[in-house]
C-alpha cells in the first residue's frame, strides 16, 4: 500500500492508542498487541485478485487489458467499491482506493466492508461492442470472487450504468437461479437500479459543504467563536457571506455538484469557474450551469472548448488552461476529477480557504499537511464523496426486497445519513486542532477495531 496511507493509519492508530478509553479492559502488553494486530491487518488487504481479460477488438486484433479487484476488508459486510475503466490504474492504486472504501463504509456507518476494482483501459478508444465484451470478461475472470453476499461493485472513474448492466447480466448468466440484483450497483433504474443513485455523490459532495459550512456553523457559532482551533476561524469567516466557487471535473460527480450550488440560490453562492480533461470556463459573475451540463450531455461529456462552441452553446465564459483552475481566487474548491491534483507543485499557490474532495484522494499528503497549516479547511474524500456508496447500499437493500423507494425518499435517507455522521464527528474536529482528515479516519478506525476486537481478532 501507498507509503503515504500507511502514514496516515499509523498516525490514527497512534491517536487512538492514546486513547485511555479504547480497549481499555486489556493490559497493558495485550493492548499494544492488539495495535500492532489492528495495524497489520488493516495496512494489508485480504486479497489483490488479477487478471489479464482476453479481448478480441473490432479490427481483428487481440489485446490482454490487465483488470484488478482488490478486497481490503470485510469485517463490517461485503466487500464494496467501485470498478474504474482509466488507462492509469495500477494496483497500488487500486490497493490504496479499497482501503479508502473500508474507511468510508466505516465511518458512515455502512454495513460493508472495502473493495475496489480496475481495468487498465481508456474506454473513449474502444466501441460500445468492445466495452460490453470487457464488461463481461471482467465478470467471468472474478465470478467466483464477487456476489451480492461476497463483493459487490459498482460504478467509478470511466463506469456508468450502462457496463453496471452488462456486469450483472453476466453475473445472471454465469449463477442461473441465484439472486443477482445485489451483485453490482449504480444500475439503471429499469435493470434494478436506484433512482438517485446516479446524483447521490455530487449531491453529497454539495451537501457535505453546505452542512459543514453553513448550517452547522450557524448552530454552533458560540462554541466556534470560543475555539482556539484554526479552522473554526475559517468555518465562522465563511458562514455566512456568499462565497465564490471552481468546480474541478464536470463528470458525474463535478457536474451535479455545480448544479446543486447553482441551484442553492438561499446561500447566494456562485459557481464562477469549471474544467474538465482539456479547459477551465471562467466567469467572474457565475456560470450558467444548467446550460453547460445540457452543452456536456450532448457533447459526449466535454465542455465547450474553443470559442465556436462557447458560441454555439450561447454560454458566456472565458476559455482557460485546464489546470489554471486549481489557482484561481475563489473562497471553495470542489476538487472531483482525479486523485494527486493538489501536490507540492501547486500547494503554494492555492487561494481557497476550503477545498471539498469529491474525488478519491485529490491531494497529496505533503500538500494536505501544507493547507492544514495554513487553516484551510480540507472536507476529505472518506466524509464527501460517499453519497455513491451510501445509495448503492440503498440500491442494494431495494434489490433484496424487490421494493423500490421514490426519489425523494432516497435522497433524505442519503442526507440523513451523511448528516449523522458529521454530527457525530464535527464536535471534535471543531473542539481540538487535528484535522478533518485524521478525525474521520479515527473515527473509521475505532469503529473498525471494535468489530475486530469483539470478533476476536486482534491477537
Ligand atoms: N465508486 C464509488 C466510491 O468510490 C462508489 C462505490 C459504491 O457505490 O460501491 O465511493
Amino acid at each position: 500500500m501507498e507509503e503515504e496511507t500507511k502514514k496516515i493509519i499509523q498516525e490514527s492508530l497512534d491517536a487512538l492508542y492514546e486513547k485511555k478509553e479504547f480497549l481499555p479492559d486489556l493490559t497493558d502488553g495485550v493492548r499494544t498487541q492488539a495495535f500492532n494486530s489492528l495495524s497489520a491487518i488493516i495496512s494489508t488487504p485480504n486479497n489483490i485478485h488479477k487478471s489479464f481479460l482476453r479481448v478480441p477488438r473490432e479490427d481483428g486484433t487481440i489485446e490482454r487489458i490487465p483488470a484488478y479487484r482488490v478486497q481490503h476488508n470485510d469485517s463490517l459486510g461485503p466487500y464494496k467499491g467501485g470498478i474504474r475503466f482509466y488507462e492509469g490504474v495500477n494496483e497500488e492504486e487500486v490497493v490504496n482506493l479499497a482501503f479508502l472504501m473500508t474507511l468510508k463504509n466505516a465511518l458512515h456507518q455502512v454495513p460493508f466492508g472495502g473493495g475496489k476494482g480496475g481495468i487498465v483501459i481508456n474506454p473513449r478508444n474502444y466501441s460500445e461492442k468492445e466495452l460490453n465484451i470487457v464488461s463481461r470478461k471482467y465478470v467471468r475472470y472474478f465470478a467466483d470472487v464477487i456476489g451480492p453476499d461476497k463483493d459487490i461493485p459498482a460504478p467509478d472513474m470511466g463506469s456508468g450504468e450502462r457496463e453496471m448492466d452488462w456486469m450483472m447480466a453476466e453475473y445472471k448468466k454465469i449463477h442461473h437461479g441465484k439472486p443477482y440484483l445485489g451483485s453490482f450497483t449504480g444500475k439503471s433504474v429499469v435493470n434494478g437500479g436506484s433512482l438517485g443513485r446516479r446524483e447521490a455523490t455530487g449531491k453529497g459532495v454539495y451537501f457535505t459543504f453546505r452542512y459543514m459550512i453553513h448550517d452547522y456553523v450557524l448552530a454552533h457559532k458560540e462554541q466556534l467563536e470560543n475555539s482556539i482551533n484554526p479552522f473554526s476561524k475559517t468555518a465562522l469567516a465563511h458562514a455566512e457571506r456568499p462565497l465564490k466557487m471552481a468546480v474541478q471535473g464536470f463528470g458525474n460527480v463535478g457536474s451535479v455538484a455545480a448544479l446543486e450550488a447553482y441551484h442553492c440560490r438561499s446561500l447566494n453562492n456562485q459557481v464562477i469557474a469549471v474544467s474538465d480533461r482539456n479547459v477551465t470556463l471562467f466567469n467572474e459573475d457565475g456560470l450558467d450551469i444548467p446550460s453547460l451540463v445540457a452543452f456536456t450531455s450532448s457533447n459526449r461529456g466535454d465542455l465547450p472548448k474553443d470559442e465556436a462552441e462557447l458560441d454555439k452553446s450561447g454560454i458566456q465564459a472565458e476559455i482557460r488552461g485546464r489546470d489554471e483552475l486549481l489557482t484561481l481566487p475563489v473562497d471553495v474548491l470542489f476538487l472531483a476529477a482525479l486523485e494527486d491534483q493538489i501536490h507540492q507543485g501547486n500547494m503554494e499557490h492555492i487561494q481557497a480557504k476550503i477545498i471539498v474532495e469529491g474525488a478519491n484522494a485529490p491531494t497529496t499528503r505533503v500538500a494536505d499537511e501544507y493547507l492544514d497549516n495554513q487553516g484551510v479547511i480540507i472536507i476529505p474524500d472518506i466524509l464527501a464523496n460517499a453519497g455513491g456508496v451510501i445509495v448503492s447500499y440503498l440500491e442494494w437493500l431495494q434489490g433484496r426486497e424487490t421494493q423500490y423507494h421514490e426519489e425523494s425518499e432516497v435522497f433524505r435517507l442519503l442526507l440523513e445519513k451523511m448528516q449523522e455522521t458529521m454530527d457525530t464527528i464535527l464536535p471534535q474536529y471543531f473542539g481540538d486542532p487535528y484535522p478533518l482528515r485524521e478525525n474521520c479516519f479515527i473515527h473509521a478506525v475505532q469503529r473498525l477495531s471494535t468489530v475486530l476486537h469483539k470478533q476476536g481478532k486482534l491477537y
